[in-house]
């Protein structure tokens, strides 16, 4: 949602990033808003998730030129882990397994992690095992997966659902989600869409990395942007996705080839 009082989350001016001296990103301008939805969306290779990637911090990729801030201060300054603790939050499009490292132990420790860092209590696992069982009813997961190893083994969907858990015990201030719905049939999708806008509020914002319009029936977006060669060429409201649904890319002027090989 738009809101009148609302502050700036996130300034992105002329981003310019490159890895293995390729560069994807050419120069990406953005600003987010408290209480925005803003939806990302593009065609495979055009720098959707090296974009995500370099706001968390991703090392193999190198910022080469232009500026972002996140709450008014410089986010290159940061490293990946304090971006974490600033309220950052990236759900990747191919979450990791951490086989070994029970989940339950590993959400804890993010949890608490980032409890710390706003001065509140932390919790120990007994707690932790209640709160977070709270917030798993939210997105219909079964406890078992806190025993677990950190997605190991997990479906595509029960990786996302996780990911989605981390949002709700992290409560970011920017949540950045990686085709959070590639991989989800109708019902999860529609079980981790709703915990997702039971998170929305009018402090955070969400940016949403898709290429299908289908999540935006689900999620709907303030701003939705196209990006192609690692560049934003075009934004609209919602109205945008579903022209893009009709029509395709081609009539924004979507470079076929996109990033790769440019
Ligand atoms: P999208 O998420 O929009 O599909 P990506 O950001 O994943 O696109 O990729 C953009 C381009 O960057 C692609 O051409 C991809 O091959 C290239 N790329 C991304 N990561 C790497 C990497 N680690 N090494 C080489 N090329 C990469
Ligand atoms: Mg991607």
């Amino acid at each position: 949602m738009i809101y009148q009082d609302s502050k700036t989350l996130l300034e992105v001016r002329g981003l310019r990033a490159t890895v293995n001296g390729i560069e994807i990103l050419k120069g990406i301008d953005l600003t987010v808003r408290s209480g925005e939805v803003h939806a990302i969306m593009g065609t495979n290779g055009s720098g959707k998730s090296t974009f995500a990637k370099v706001l968390a911090g991703h090392n193999a990729y190198k910022v080469t030129g232009g500026s972002v801030t996140f709450e008014g201060n410089d986010l290159f300054g940061l490293e990946p882990e304090e971006r974490a603790r600033a309220g950052l939050f990236l759900a990747f499009q191919y979450p990791i397994e951490i086989p070994g490292v029970a989940n339950s132990h590993f959400l804890r420790l993010a949890y608490n992690t980032v409890q710390a860092q706003r001065g509140r209590d932390e919790l120990d696992p007994l707690e932790f095992e209640d709160f977070v069982r709270e917030k798993m009813k939210l997105l219909e997961m079964n406890p078992d997966f806190l025993d677990r190893g950190v997605n190991e083994g997990f479906s595509g969907g029960e990786k996302k659902r996780n990911e989605i858990l981390q949002m709700a015990l992290l409560e970011p201030r920017l949540a950045i989600l990686d085709e959070t719905d590639s991989g989800l049939d109708i019902d999860a999708l529609r079980i981790v869409t709703n915990g997702v806008n039971q998170l929305a509020n009018k402090d955070n914002a969400i940016i949403l990395v898709t290429h299908y319009q289908r999540l935006l029936n689900y999620i709907e977006p303030d701003y939705v942007h196209v990006m192609t060669a690692g560049r934003i060429i075009k934004t609209g409201g919602k109205a945008l996705a579903l022209d893009l649904e009709a029509r395709g890319y081609d009539w924004v002027g979507v470079e076929q080839r996109d990033a790769a090989g440019a």
